[in-house]
């Protein structure tokens, strides 16, 4: 058996001690960005519930997915860690990828239908599930995203980018 060290993945390089709620570019893979949507600032006490992230996260894959961008669009989900978020997405602008973000938030403030996937076929927890949760953390975060417009997409400095 080989017994090689683990690579220390590229996302534990950032300093998420200075890290704040933003969007970022995490990594990039030949014409894939990930993006890092932090909603929360990490370790501070303040996280994401589950159900919360669990209902912004079919919200949200599901209008980015019938978005202008959708067809760039190739994974979105939650980070373990309940601050935050990754959308993984082929060669854009960006800036497209943030207005696309900011026009899907505003998509899931205003819609006010059933939750889509809510059912056990659909979904490994379908009870653990709200519109209303969901909603807010979409609200909370537009108002970051809005707050920090033209900051760039750069960690911040002392974040681990060299
Ligand atoms: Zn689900």
């Amino acid at each position: 058996m080989n017994e090689a060290k683990p690579a220390r993945i590229a996302s534990f390089e950032v300093d998420h001690t200075v890290l704040l709620e933003g969007m970022y570019i995490s990594r990039r893979d030949g014409d894939v960005v990930t993006y890092d949507l932090r909603t929360r600032r990490p370790n501070m006490g303040d996280y994401m519930d589950n159900r919360t992230m669990h209902s912004l996260e079919h919200l949200f894959a599901t209008f980015i997915r019938s978005s202008e961008i959708a067809d760039k669009v190739i994974y979105f989900g939650p980070m373990g860690c309940q601050t935050g978020f990754y959308l993984l997405v082929r060669d854009l602008p960006a800036e497209e990828v943030r207005a696309a973000t900011v026009a899907c938030l505003e998509r899931i403030l205003a819609y006010d239908g059933p939750m889509f996937g809510e059912s056990a076929v659909e979904c490994g927890n379908y009870k653990n599930l709200s519109l209303a949760d969901g909603k807010r953390e979409a609200e909370r975060y537009l108002a970051v995203l809005k707050r920090t417009e033209g900051r760039g997409f750069h960690y911040e400095k002392g974040a681990g980018q060299k």
